[in-house]
């Protein structure tokens, strides 16, 4: 299935398969970690957005472009499945570990290098107090590395569409790296697949 129908084309809301196993993304992200994070964490915001919705099946954009229309459970839970979902897709055991295509060029167009990109990610990473995300975004035109708290994103701010998302939950992180965060985002870009990166953005660019 591709990213795009993940996100905003399904019909129900289920547990999404993750296209690898627990233990791939190892050395970097152990299978512990792996494991409780998809089949305990995004299952519980699957059931509870399920509950909150009693039910009832509304697309993840319609909730977002009225998110002020909900309450915090639809507002929490409907944002840990978009995000997760999103994140989980774009890591991968063979990812393509430099930026491609047309994104390659924004991003050196916008950040300079690669290398200043991961710098200037990592530190919205660190900065982003408790537990949030940290994003890679598309408005108008132009790309911007942004921070959310909790589980909220950039489609409810209206901020921007997404193109990367990283977890700095500590439970994406705490079992292996305890507290530091750092190493954890030092870790991720080492799974982090530019080829699916690309994908969000063209999806994006393409309407
Ligand atoms: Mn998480």
């Amino acid at each position: 299935m591709k990213i795009k129908d993940i996100l905003f084309e399904q019909k129900e809301f289920k547990l999404l398969e993750l296209p690898y196993k627990y233990n791939a993304l190892e050395p970097h992200i152990d299978k512990e970690t792996m494991e409780e994070h998809h089949n305990k964490h995004l299952k519980g915001y699957v059931t509870k957005l399920n509950k909150a919705l009693e039910g009832k099946f509304i697309p993840l954009s319609e909730i977002f472009n009225n998110i002020d229309q909900y309450d915090s459970a639809v507002r929490n839970n409907g944002g840990g499945v978009y995000n997760h979902n999103l994140y989980f897709n774009l890591l991968s055991p063979k990812p393509e570990k430099q930026p491609v295509g047309e994104l390659k060029e924004e991003i050196e167009n916008y950040f300079g290098s690669y290398d200043d990109f991961k710098e200037k990610f990592k530190a919205a990473g660190l900065g982003q107090f408790g537990s949030g995300w940290a994003w890679l975004i598309y408005h108008d035109g132009e790309l911007k590395i942004t921070s959310t708290p909790n589980q909220d994103n950039p489609l409810m701010s209206k901020e921007g569409k997404v193109i990367i998302g990283m977890d700095v939950w500590e439970h994406a992180y705490y079992l292996k790296h305890k507290s530091q965060r750092g190493d954890y985002i030092d870790n991720f870009f080492e799974v982090l697949c530019w080829n699916k990166a690309e994908e969000n953005y063209q999806n994006i660019i393409n309407g």
